[in-house]
């Protein structure tokens, strides 16, 4: 058994995380956090909270990452949702049990120290869906 708590990001693929980051924070007013590249994901991210959810940018870090290759096919924009549950673990049992498409069969690490799972698109009606449990 797993809950979905909420929407925890809206993560948003960037070609310059400075240039995006200013509109949020000059234009808008928000407050951003610091950033952090995560290696294994080729990105580098900036969390930018909003209430109970947060807008994620993210930069790709070469030109052959993920986040690289999708502004590459679609232009810059969300790239992903993310769904807060409260047990990833269970949520992919779950899933998996169900008979669910998952890019990630187990958890790994993202950003902020959260653990993250993705679902495929063709699984959840064309949306890039990430899983993440904070603790
Ligand atoms: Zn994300």
């Amino acid at each position: 058994m797993f809950k979905v708590l909420r929407v925890d990001h809206i993560g948003i693929a960037v070609k310059d995380l400075d240039a995006a980051k200013k509109f949020y924070t000059d234009v808008l007013g928000m407050a951003a956090q610091g950033e952090e590249v995560i290696e294994p994901q080729k990105v580098k991210v900036c969390f930018i909270p909003s209430g109970d959810s947060e807008v994620e940018l993210l930069e790709s870090t070469t030109p052959d990452g993920p986040i690289a290759k999708f502004i590459e096919k679609k232009g810059e924009g969300i790239q992903h949702i993310a769904l807060r549950v409260d047990n990833i673990e269970n949520a992919l049992k779950d899933l998996k049990a169900k008979g669910v498409r998952l890019i990630d069969e187990s958890p790994r690490y993202g950003a902020g120290g959260a653990s993250i799972a993705f679902v495929h698109p063709k699984a959840t009606g064309g949306i890039l869906l990430e899983l993440s449990e904070r603790k």
